[in-house]
């Protein structure tokens, strides 16, 4: 049987908790052992897909077709297991699947409650769809003292009984703060957070301290003996140059060593982590740097983008380069003032968006790359866009429009209404439909066509990439586009769904349906981000 590491979070939200557990992953990882991360989170919806990234930041896609939490992106960056739909549950999720049981009949005659029948899915959830895994790391989304959280932790606390107390540990992320005006770094914070874990049933093993400077030994002792903690179990978290650096610092505070003394484990090796160095020293160390702008719509929060954001920096990490991101807010752009705020970049990128209100703005965007042959990089809702741009400005269709934002005379891009899923059947949509969870979700096969650009950057034939969204380019309009140098260089298998556009008479202008940041990593970055970014190289 697998061990379960739970992951609680304490005194704060974004302690980085996520990034904790994947670090923890890829040093059990280094160590020869097969891992699965799952995050757990409170919140009432079934799923993050109809949250705005403002609420949530980015809905991460699994090639499955679930719509998670973007912590899942960071265990896939960070270990290169792909997550499944089974790996992120929501107390929506829960309460849905034991709503439809009551009605159904299937409680027989009992009154339904959240002891046993809550914590029994969550426990449910905790274990199942598992392989040959010897480490599963749960994390707990929110910060314990959450009336929200209350059902998991109760749930992670009979999990903990039920499967032996050898079998699982916890470990609780805290926060250690400095205060300027007294020179010192405070414990109480944590002691409180402890306190308050321990009230729910739950004795943390390890505590991981974020803090801003180095705790001294005595500080670490006296954490330990507030919270009855191991003084070797307290294990400073310290504010890291780059996020991989994370596992490297982990390892020098042993907090390998720790996980694996608790379970009886034996600690081979020392273990190899140039992997992250190496990493880490390219995004530290870059020999130039290059800007690329993109226009988006929550420019405000870096998190709304967070897998582009980090696979832009991997083709910045391959090129040797740092990548420095120009946000321009969409809704601002115009004809007048887009010189003045593109000119500076070697790259223009519009991201994956839903809704009229900026589109204007990126399709400003759109023909300022192509005519002033900036690179362009199109993706998702940036590729439709920048069909419906070349629609107008190349074909001279006037009125090209999506369907998406009203019903216009000339839908380049329209409502998908029909589609093939992975195991043939056939998915149908109306306009009428609900919107979560109804999109083109999930990784789909695409054929890519000789001699373009795309076969060349991906060397391969056929690929396969995450999908997430309603509207499709129309292939209608394709002989036409063709004749004009507007190449359709990538199709689904069936030949009927549009994928890939290029522009032959440009030094790079790629529009995809599909998601690609969500499947670099660091240390093997995608290859359309290399590309993109080796074109805004070569035009610095
Ligand atoms: N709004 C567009 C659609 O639904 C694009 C979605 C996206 O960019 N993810 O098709």
């Amino acid at each position: 049987m697998a061990q379960f590491i739970f992951v609680t979070g304490g005194v704060v939200s974004s302690l980085g908790k996520g990034l904790a557990s994947a670090s923890l992953a890829s040093l059990l990882q280094h160590h020869g052992y097969k891992v699965r991360i799952r995050k757990l989170d409170p919140y009432l919806n079934v799923d993050p897909g109809t949250m705005s990234p403002y609420q949530h930041g980015e809905v991460y896609v699994t090639d499955d077709g679930a719509e998670t939490d973007l912590d899942l992106g960071h265990y896939e960056r960070f270990t290169g297991v792909t997550s499944k739909k089974s790996d992120n549950i929501t107390s929506g999720k829960v309460y849905q699947k034991i709503i439809a049981k009551e009605r159904k009949g299937e409680y027989l005659g009992a009154t339904v409650q959240v002891i046993p029948h809550v914590t029994n899915e969550i426990k449910e959830f905790v274990s199942k769809d598992l392989g040959d895994e010897d480490f599963v790391i749960c994390e707990i989304g929110g910060t314990i003292g959450d009336i929200e959280s209350l059902p998991f932790i109760e749930a992670i606390r009979q999990f903990h009984n039920d499967n032996g107390h050898e079998n699982s540990l916890f470990m609780h992320v805290t926060l250690v703060p400095y205060i300027a005006s007294s020179g010192e770094l405070k414990t109480k914070p944590t002691q409180h957070s402890v306190k308050e874990l321990r009230s729910l049933g739950i004795q943390p093993n390890i505590l991981l301290c974020r803090a801003d400077r180095e705790i001294p030994e005595d500080e670490r002792r006296k954490i330990g003996l507030f919270c009855n903690v191991k003084g070797d179990c307290v294990i400073p978290a310290i504010n890291a140059n780059s996020i991989y650096e994370v596992p490297i610092n982990f390892l020098n505070e042993g907090l390998d060593k720790r996980v694996l003394e608790y379970f009886r484990l034996e600690y081979k090796k020392e273990i190899d982590l140039k992997m992250w160095s190496q990493v880490s020293k390219r995004i530290l160390e870059p020999e130039g740097s290059v800007e690329i702008g993109i226009v988006g719509k929550y420019t405000g929060l870096a998190d709304a983008y967070k897998s582009l954001n980090e696979a832009l920096s991997h083709g910045g990490i391959y090129n040797n380069v740092k990548v420095k991101l120009n946000w321009i807010e969409s809704e601002e752009l115009n004809s007048s003032n887009i010189e003045n705020k593109l000119n500076n970049c070697h790259g223009i990128l519009v991201p994956g968006g839903f809704g009229e209100r900026g589109a204007e703005g990126k399709i400003t965007a759109i023909k300022y790359a192509r005519e002033n042959k900036i690179p362009y990089f199109g993706i998702c809702f940036g590729m439709q866009l920048a069909v419906i741009e070349m629609a107008r400005n190349i074909l001279g269709i006037k009125e090209a429009n999506s369907s998406e934002f009203a019903d216009c005379k000339e839908s380049i891009v329209g409502l998908m209404t029909e589609w093939s899923n992975i195991d043939n059947t056939t998915e149908k949509r109306t306009k009428e439909s609900d919107l979560g969870g109804t999109m083109r979700l999930g990784a789909y096969d695409a054929k890519l066509k000789n001699n373009s650009k795309v076969r060349e950057i991906y060397d391969a034939e056929l690929i396969s990439e995450r999908h997430r969204h309603r509207y499709e380019v129309n292939n209608n309009y394709a002989k036409d586009f063709e004749s004009n140098g507007v190449h359709f260089s990538g199709y689904s298998p069936d030949g009927l769904l549009p994928e890939i556009v290029e522009l032959k008479n440009h030094p790079w202008f790629i529009g995809v349906q599909f998601h690609p940041e969500l499947k670099s990593k660091p240390f093997d970055p995608h290859p359309l981000f290399k590309s993109f970014i080796e074109a805004a190289k070569n035009k610095t």
